[in-house]
């Protein structure tokens, strides 16, 4: 017996229960002390995790690795595909139940711990002394504080739903703020558990979060009602593909045709579609497609619109792009919060394989993964070592993903709007999307609209019309009795414009003279009226804690960065030259464009609206 556990037993007659308390103490410490370094694994808490990861087998079959770690039934590459079935099984990740993972795995405790904890969608637990983890919260209710929804009352709304809704509810109930949920044109936006609320109150978020402790069917999202697979099939979906598929369409063609629209990649980088295409088609086999559909730009939600209304749209462009690389396997990484979008694309995803069956088409094998919550992971390594199961740290590079991607082997990564767009684009021909466009750009884009505006949403207009046609032509206008302000041209990381500059042609390489860039088209309107005046202020301080929260933390000056521009930007007055200095060392020196671009929103307060900070000083 332990020498230190004699004494706490002899020191006196103890009531039954603390009795009962101290011995387990005593086992718990001899426990560990006895099974030498590491946390332990419990027999029964392995049994446990294995029954819950064997119920969701059908996640763990798509993908093939191709790296030699896949050996035996588990396999790390799944490990955030595990870790999501285990949170949503125990409504919490407990440290006993990583460590069972790490076991099954065959992987260092290590490195489950830093995978589950460096998502904001895991939520990891501790043990007490006595081995007792927390309870899970009963149910959580999400409340936007993106830009779009602090425009729209969410910082009111979550501190009324803070206070009221644990009080209603009883304990267990949480509310928590979360960067943007990407339902900007439903500001304020809210999840209840997964089910989401458009344009919320308190009264609805009373409604819905008590359904939702009542019947765990209301917890879940509600399907979009999208054009199914006999529709798409009717309008003549899918022949696009099989005439390329078999031979009645080269590949020459379809390149010259995204060659002549000028189809550039739209998830913010604007790397020519058909370049990349040819650049990968040229590596050698085996290729990778991987799909970046994990669009977590505050301000930005309309790859989800699209994804919502024409899945198969999606899913033939997606075919083509991996014919036309001779992709050997597809994944695609869709954003966690996208909850009807997922079932949606599940089930579109089960169309398509039960069509290709009965048609006799060869598909690709095609694998849907989830994130988990983290911003970084739409920069695209970032994305594609989270499909490998790790955090989502940004690659140096060179090699760049197309020589070296997932697993190692040549990779073609693209946005979903991109492949949206393909089908329409080879079938209307390069010319006729080329033939779109305003003030001397060419095509179309997907605006995502939000802010002060009568009509938020996506707005499918040519590229470079301006914010000021855009807003008239497209969103209805402003409010009754607002003026332009300021406005968004490119997301949380695309800088703040004035209304004096709402003349410039929105497109890639229109915008960088003035400190801004166009990103994913996430349009942000601000306003003034005789009663209100929106803060460009107040938005650099909510972007800046956005990219503070998101900031991966691989690289100094973005992490200790980010940190110190918001603390500098909450004072009333600025330090303008220490800004400056920050501002120019996170460009120089981050490793990828999420601390690169960072500093936009600050520098461009600076420069068009110093009129706040010395009214504010
Ligand atoms: Fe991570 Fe920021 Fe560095 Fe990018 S710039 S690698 S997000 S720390």
């Amino acid at each position: 017996m332990n020498p230190t556990v004699i004494p706490i037993a002899l020191q006196r007659p103890a009531p039954a229960g603390e009795a009962q308390a101290a011995s387990r103490l005593a086992c718990e410490r001899e426990r560990r002390r006895g099974q030498g370094r590491g946390r332990q694994v419990l027999p029964a808490v392995l049994a446990e995790v294995q029954a819950v990861l064997h119920s969701q087998r059908p996640l763990q079959t798509p993908l093939q690795a191709e790296a030699g770690n896949s050996a035996g039934p588990w396999r790390p590459e799944l490990l955030i595909e595990y870790l999501h079935a285990l949170q949503d099984h125990f409504g919490q990740l407990g440290t006993p139940q990583l460590a069972a993972l790490a076991q099954l795995l065959r992987v260092p405790q290590a490195q489950v711990f830093e995978v589950a904890s460096f998502y904001h969608h895991f939520d990891v637990v501790r043990e007490d002394a006595l081995g007792s983890l927390p309870a899970a919260p009963r149910l959580t209710v999400r409340v936007c504080d993106g830009i779009a929804c602090e425009l729209a009352g969410a910082a009111a709304l979550l501190q009324q739903a803070r206070q009221a809704l644990p009080a209603l509810l009883g304990a267990g109930v949480r509310v928590m703020a979360a960067p943007c949920l990407g339902r900007c044109e439903q500001a304020p936006a809210a999840v209840v558990h997964q089910r989401a609320v458009a344009a919320a109150d308190l009264e609805q978020l009373q409604a819905c979060a008590r359904a939702a402790l009542a019947e765990p069917a209301a917890r879940q999202a509600e399907p979009p009602a999208a054009l199914s697979l006999p529709a798409y099939l009717q309008a003549g979906g899918y022949r696009l593909w099989r005439d390329c598929v078999e031979g009645r369409r080269g590949l020459h063609d379809v390149l010259s045709s995204l060659d002549a629209a000028g189809l550039r990649g739209l998830g913010g980088a604007g790397f020519p579609a058909a370049r990349k295409w040819r650049l990968v088609r040229a590596e050698p086999a085996p290729r990778w497609l991987a799909v970046n559909l994990d669009e977590g730009e505050p301000g930005t939600f309309k790859d989800r619109v699209g994804l919502e209304a024409d899945p198969h749209r999606f899913l033939e462009g997606l075919l083509l792009a991996a014919w036309a690389v001779d992709a050997a396997q597809v994944v695609i990484y869709l954003r966690d919060e996208y909850h009807g979008a997922r079932h949606l694309l599940q089930q579109a995803l089960a169309d398509l394989q039960a069509q290709a069956h009965v048609a006799g088409w060869v598909l690709p094998p095609l694998a849907l993964r989830r994130g988990a919550g983290a911003y970084i992971c739409g920069e695209e390594s970032a994305m594609l070592e989270s499909i490998e199961g790790r955090r989502g740290l940004p690659r140096l590079r060179p090699p760049y993903v197309a020589q070296q991607g997932l697993f190692g082997r040549p990779t073609l990564v693209h946005n979903f709007e991109t492949l949206f767009w393909v089908r329409e684009l080879l079938e209307r021909g390069g010319a006729w999307f080329a033939a779109h466009g305003r003030h001397g750009r060419q095509g179309l884009r997907r605006f995502s609209v939000s802010g002060r505006v009568r009509l938020p949403g996506v707005k499918l207009a040519p590229a470079g019309i301006t914010l000021r046609e855009l807003v008239a032509e497209h969103c209805g206008g402003l409010p009754a009795g607002h003026l332009l302000y300021g406005y968004l041209p490119g997301g949380a990381s695309g800088g703040i414009l004035p209304a004096a500059l709402a003349d410039v042609p929105l497109d890639f390489d229109t915008l960088q003279p003035h400190g801004c860039f166009i990103g994913s088209a996430a349009v942000v309107v601000l306003t003034e009226s005789d009663h209100h005046r929106d803060s460009a202020v107040a938005v650099a301080r909510n972007l800046m804690r956005f990219f503070e929260h998101e900031s991966c933390g691989q690289c100094t000056p973005c992490r200790l960065g980010t940190a110190k521009m918001r603390a500098l930007i909450e004072q009333p007055r600025w330090n303008g030259p220490l800004l400056a200095e920050l501002s120019q060392l996170m460009r120089d020196a981050s490793i990828c464009g999420l601390g690169q671009a960072a500093p936009n929103p600050v520098d461009c307060v600076q420069r068009y609206f110093a009129h706040e900070l010395s009214e504010a000083a």
